[in-house]
């Protein structure tokens, strides 16, 4: 078995989608299961729709464009739309409803945010279907995916991975799965963070102990820094589990910074691939690596806050620095940079509300 992952750009219209079906039916004998991201640009529209519905306007027209995305999909891929009509009511309810209530929670924002990946898997297991490849839509919850109840950045329960062998173990068809939303216990839609499909992908992957986790996407592999800004940046072919952890937390948005961690625990290989160019080997990252290599790549990380505390009373001291990482622990802050010098520490932390967002999110 194998997990392939698809990013929103390779979903963004039909032509895009006809595409990543070559590429799963070059898979179909590794057992493939499908994880899909939202339709570019889907996922932002919706939060941004709730934000303004919310602040009291009309949700109405924003609904309309987004339904358009999906209809003009349905039409290039000669798909009738009955299927998704239900999902465009309920979207215009909820939105309707932020709007009449101007309430705009963390709970509220993870249903908002669910369409996207729903609406775009519910395209491709129908569209493969019409193609007579048989597959069935999952649901992040259906595939077994439990979280916490931290809305907009939930983390999965260790129940999850029990959960996903007994609803996946052994498919008949092949599963196209949500990326990126799931449950909490008390069946309320949460999400994994911006960019959380990579991490159902490997969630899924370890569940099941697939040969491989594929993360398509629209880079030729891991590059020794983000190529949208440095034009010439190289590929590697090889990178450990350790090295991309350190990239992806610090802000190369090529993978989640969450990937990793289920891939490793089963010493599952990754490999990112592009859809754009389907021969490029990508780059595949294990848990060893040969070559001696003191720097692997550049990130970049935005909107990062720092706080600088300064304090006499540090001054030949001892539990000043415990005590002031309690107090990030007592509220779930990561910290990720820390200087000290005698008298003051410095940390720089993710935006509040822990859901940091790097450039251009799907
Ligand atoms: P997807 O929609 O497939 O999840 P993302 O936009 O989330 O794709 O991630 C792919 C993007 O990650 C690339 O287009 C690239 O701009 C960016 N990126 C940032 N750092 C790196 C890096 N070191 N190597 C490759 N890509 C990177
Ligand atoms: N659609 C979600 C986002 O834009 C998840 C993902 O793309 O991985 O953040
Ligand atoms: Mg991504």
């Amino acid at each position: 078995m194998i997990v392939m992952k698809f990013g929103g750009t390779s979903l963004a219209n039909g032509e895009r989608i006809k595409n990543i079906v070559e590429i799963i039916k070059t898979r179909i004998e590794k057992k493939p299961l499908v994880v899909v991201s939202a339709v570019s640009g889907v996922t932002d529209l919706l939060l941004n729709t709730a934000k303004e519905s919310a602040e009291g306007k009309n949700p109405n027209k924003k609904v309309e464009e987004i339904i358009k995305i999906h209809k003009d999909i349905l039409k290039e891929l000669d798909l009738k739309e009955e299927f998704l009509l239900n999902d465009f009511v309920k979207m215009y309810d909820i939105f309707n409803g932020i709007y009449l209530l101007k309430e705009n929670s963390p709970r509220t924002l993870d249903i908002v945010a669910s369409f996207g990946e729903i609406l775009s898997s519910k395209i491709v297991a129908e569209y493969l279907n019409s193609l007579k490849i048989p597959a069935k839509q999952y649901c992040g919850w259906d595939a077994g995916i439990l979280t916490d109840d931290n809305f907009t950045n939930a983390d999965i329960l260790s129940e999850t991975y029990e959960k996903i062998k007994s609803c996946l173990a052994d498919p008949d068809k092949i599963p196209i799965i949500t990326g990126f939303i799931a449950k909490n216990k008390n069946g309320e839609i949460t999400t994994l963070g911006r960019g959380g499909s990579d991490y159902t992908a490997s969630i899924i992957g370890a569940g099941l102990n697939v040969n491989e986790i594929e993360i398509w996407t629209d880079v030729d592999g891991i590059k020794t820094a983000d190529p949208r800004i440095v034009e010439h940046a190289k590929q590697w072919d090889k990178i450990t589990f350790g090295e991309i952890s350190e990239m992806a937390y610090f802000g190369a948005k090529v993978l989640h910074p969450k990937t990793i961690r289920p891939a490793m625990k089963k010493q599952i290989p990754v490999r990112v691939l592009n859809t754009y160019n389907i021969n490029n080997k990508g780059t595949l990252i294990t848990k060893e690596s040969q070559e001696y290599c003191p720097v692997r790549a550049i990130s970049l990380k935005n909107n990062i806050v720092i706080i600088k505390i300064s304090s006499i009373k540090m001054l030949y001291a001892y539990g000043f620095l415990a005590k002031i990482f309690e107090i990030f622990n007592r509220y779930r802050i990561s910290v990720d940079l820390v200087t000290t010098s005698e008298i003051s520490v410095s940390v720089t932390l993710d935006e509040p509300n822990g859901n940091s967002k790097n450039v251009d999110s799907a």
